[in-house]
């Protein structure tokens, strides 16, 4: 049994074989030949090798004529590679004796031959594992063809392994039979681990090699809580985590319970409203069920992976429609499009930037190419007939923007009523409050924007200088460093006191120890991953506004973001305590 421990994304409990995707999303299962079909797989391997030769060769003659002669050796290197007996004759001798198809066969080989290298440590050989890496795709590639995997559709539950997921495989996974996803890379707030989230898919990721540490088949136990990932466990370990995973559904239908139960405000009678983060159209009606208030944040980039990179004006329409049905007359918060960076930057087409996230994402994107942002806008304006509708734009971070943006979404409205078109030109326009600029000059904004919401995701990742989806970095990534509490109270306090509509959207207004600080700090709107919804209602209706407050004023005057941290989980166990929750 082999233990590690990645960063926990979304909770739950799964246990099931793995099926790994590499890099580059190939399939690696443990699959068996016939013995009748060892001379056939053997010629396809054999292809496969010289094709991964001659295209090495290719690649070296072309950077010898440009005379870059280190890099040039570098290809000798892998052509070497790849006439060593490891790959022309173990490869070979696993598909006769073993039966192993090919691909499994270079999987196995493969990781025999990079182990060892990795426990060295050391920077020259990580760059030599980078080198067999590289020739192991190569050799998959040309395996599997144009053979993509779907990972849409499983004949039986299994755990997903992969150095990444982007967003729309995350978003198309098999929501039935994937139990759980485990990737190398990803840091707490990834569009990844939020889909994830939504999804209720148990998920850990920046568990740094795992991709090539599995072998498809293993089994495998993701605890999306602690963040540890075990493989090939023995039996009495297995036993514990499958009364593990038992008594976690226990607790989420002990919430849904109490939650139904709860009065929709606090102990002392504050209403409090209870939002749904939605990334998906299909969420929506199970996030109705679960008790929210209506949708605080739609996250509509999905549509463009959805319909392709330009989803037309009744597109739009369409999964906007289908959002008020679902919502029965609760309000629809349609944030406009917010690519870039690691939103489906490349689905859509979008350059490579050096530093995306600092780059031409989200509003920058729509004020560059207002094409794509009218026929959205068109879209908001016209579903807004069929219930109530608020119009949010992300990443705001200057007057000019906000004004800019706004002026388009004028000039959409001339032209529907000059052509005739049935639509609401009342719908509140608001803005994110997720770079620090706009959260320090809130003040300049209230005049301009209807309605704020912050997103934390983006905030704590600005202000602190740590990109939130690194997992080097993860450890810093700290919602209760005191600069974000700081800049998110007084957003909160601004807003309330020009009677601005204010809610939080980030992941960190769904955390129960979270929420209670941002509840004392005057927050009375909360918008959050649905499964989220069941603990918070329960919370909030235990606690006073006068203790929250209390207690985030303790939290402010503390100073350190790991003792507010602790400060605030105990407080958490004090108003749910795990002797009736678990
Ligand atoms: C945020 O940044 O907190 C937010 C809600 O937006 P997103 O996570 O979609 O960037
Ligand atoms: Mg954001």
């Amino acid at each position: 049994m082999e233990i590690k421990n990645g960063i926990p994304v979304s909770p739950g409990v799964a246990i099931a074989p793995a099926y790994v995707l590499d890099s580059e999303s190939f399939r690696i299962p443990k699959r068996f030949i016939r013995k009748d079909e060892v001379e056939v797989e053997l010629k396809r391997f054999s292809i496969a090798r010289e094709q991964a030769v001659a295209e090495v060769r290719d690649i070296r003659d072309s950077v010898h004529s440009v005379a870059k002669d280190e890099v040039g050796l570098i290809f000798d290197a892998h052509l070497r590679m790849l006439e060593d007996p490891m790959i022309t004759r173990e490869i070979p001798e696993k598909i006769k004796q073993k039966r192993y198809t090919p691909e499994y066969a270079v999987s196995r080989v493969f990781k025999k031959i990079i182990k060892p290298i990795k426990e060295i440590g050391d920077s020259y050989f990580g760059q030599r594992v980078n080198d067999f890496y590289d020739i192991q795709k190569r050799l998959l590639r040309n395996l599997l063809g144009q053979q993509g995997q779907n990972i849409s559709k499983f004949a039986r539950k299994v755990i997903v392994v992969a150095h990444d997921l982007t967003p729309s495989q995350t978003a198309t996974l098999d929501k039935r039979n994937v139990a759980g996803f485990v990737t190398d890379v990803g840091g707490p707030t990834s569009h990844t681990a939020i889909l994830a989230n939504a999804l209720g898919i148990p998920a850990v990721v920046g568990l740094g090699t795992m991709s090539s540490d599995v072998s498809g088949g293993d089994l495998m136990i993701v605890d999306g809580k602690t963040g540890r990932v075990l493989i090939n466990p023995d039996e009495a370990t297995r036993a514990k985590y499958e009364a593990k995973s038992e008594s976690y559904h226990e607790r989420e239908k002990r919430l849904a319970d109490a939650a139904a139960k709860a009065e929709r405000k606090t102990k002392d009678g504050s209403a409090v409203n209870l939002y749904a983060n939605i990334e998906l159209d299909d969420e929506i009606e199970h996030a109705v069920e679960l008790g929210a208030d209506g949708v605080g944040l739609f996250r509509t980039e999905f549509i463009y992976s959805k319909f392709g990179a330009h989803p037309t004006e009744e597109q739009h329409l369409e999964v906007y429609k289908k959002a008020h049905a679902a919502l029965a007359g609760r309000v629809l918060t349609l944030r406009t499009m917010d690519f870039g960076a690691d939103k489906y930057a490349a689905e859509v087409g979008l350059e490579k930037e050096d530093n995306p996230f600092l780059g031409c994402r989200s509003i920058r994107l729509s004020l560059r190419e207002p094409q794509l942002l009218v026929t959205q806008v068109r879209a908001i304006l016209r579903c807004a007939t069929l219930g109530p509708t608020r119009m949010m734009l992300p990443m705001i971070g200057s007057i000019e923007e906000f004004r800019a943006a706004r002026q388009i979404i004028d000039t959409v409205k001339q032209d529907l009523a000059r052509e005739g078109v049935q639509h609401r030109a009342d719908v509140p326009l608001g803005m994110m409050v997720e770079v620090p600029s706009a959260a320090v000059c809130i003040d300049s904004f209230l005049e301009e924007s209807q309605f704020f919401s912050i997103g934390t995701n983006d905030l704590v990742q600005y202000t602190l200088a740590v990109d939130r989806n690194n997992q080097y970095v993860a450890n810093l990534f700290k919602h209760t460093n005191p600069a974000v509490l700081r800049l998110v109270r007084g957003v909160i306090k601004a807003c309330n006191a020009a009677k601005r509509p204010v809610s939080v959207c980030g992941e960190m207004a769904g955390e129960s120890h979270f929420a209670m600080l941002l509840l004392g700090f005057g927050l009375r709107d909360f918008s959050v991953g649905p499964t989220s919804l069941a603990e918070l209602r329960t919370l909030i209706s235990r606690i006073t506004v006068a203790e929250a407050e209390a207690f985030a004023d303790k939290a402010m005057g503390i100073g350190l973001a790991d003792e507010i941290h602790n400060l605030l989980e105990a407080e958490v166990e004090r108003l749910l305590p795990s002797s009736e929750f678990g």
